[in-house]
C-alpha cells in the first residue's frame, strides 16, 4: 500500500527527475519475502516508465535462491540509489549523505518466452550502458529474465548542503 514520505518537502515528483535516478543507479535492492524471513539481492536493472508505470527489467542465472524465492511468493519491493555525496559539519549530527532514491513495491514474473527475454536484455543493457545491443535467441537460452511490474512507487532525494561535501 502506497504511503507518503514522511519529510514532504524531499519527495521527487517530476518525472524526468525520476528518470534521471533510474538511470544513474544501476543497481536494484529487491526485497523478497522467503517464508517468514526477508531476502535482499542487489542486482543490475534495465526499466520502463511509461504514462507513469515503472516495470524492471533484471537477468541472472538460471537457478538460485532469489528464483526459488520468487516462485512461492512474487511479491517484491525495489530500491535503487544515486547521488551519494557524504557531507560535513561542525558538530557530528550536522554530518550526513545527499542521495537521490526511488522505492516501490510489486510483482516479479519470469519471462520464458525467447522474444521477450531478448527485449527485456536489450532494455537492461540501454539502461547499463547507453546503447542498444542486437540479441539472438541462444544468447538468452542460460539466462532467466526477471520482469517487475511496480504497482506503486515514490521517489525521494536530500541534496548536499553548499561547500559542506567531505574531502
Ligand atoms: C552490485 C551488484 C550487482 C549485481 N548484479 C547482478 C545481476 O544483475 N544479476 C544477478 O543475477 N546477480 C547480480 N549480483 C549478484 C546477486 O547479488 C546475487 O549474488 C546473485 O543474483 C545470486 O542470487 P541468489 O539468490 O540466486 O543466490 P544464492 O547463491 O542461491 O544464495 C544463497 C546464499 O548466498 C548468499 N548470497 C547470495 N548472493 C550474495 C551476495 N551478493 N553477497 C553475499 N552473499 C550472497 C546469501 O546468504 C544467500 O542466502 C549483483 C551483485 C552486486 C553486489
Amino acid at each position: 500500500m502506497k504511503r507518503g514520505i514522511t519529510k514532504r518537502e524531499r519527495e521527487v515528483t517530476d518525472i524526468d527527475e525520476i528518470r534521471g535516478i533510474l538511470d544513474r543507479g544501476k543497481i536494484v535492492h529487491v526485497g523478497m519475502i522467503d517464508g517468514d524471513m526477508p531476502y535482499v539481492v542487489p542486482m543490475n536493472y534495465g526499466y520502463t516508465l511509461e504514462e507513469g508505470k515503472l516495470t524492471l527489467y533484471l537477468h541472472g542465472a538460471t537457478t538460485g535462491r532469489k528464483l526459488d524465492v520468487i516462485r512461492v511468493n512474487p511479491k517484491v519491493f525495489i530500491e535503487i540509489d544515486t547521488d551519494i555525496v557524504p557531507f560535513k559539519g561542525e558538530a557530528a549530527c550536522q554530518y550526513g549523505v545527499s542521495y537521490a532514491s526511488v522505492m516501490g513495491e510489486g510483482i516479479a514474473e519470469l519471462v520464458e518466452d525467447v522474444e521477450g527475454k531478448m527485449d527485456s536484455l536489450n532494455k537492461l543493457m540501454i539502461t547499463q550502458t547507453g546503447r542498444s545491443f542486437e540479441f539472438v535467441p541462444k544468447m538468452v537460452t542460460g539466462v532467466t529474465v526477471i520482469k517487475i511490474h511496480i504497482s506503486e512507487f515514490t521517489a525521494k532525494k536530500r541534496p548536499v548542503r553548499n561547500g559542506a561535501e567531505l574531502g
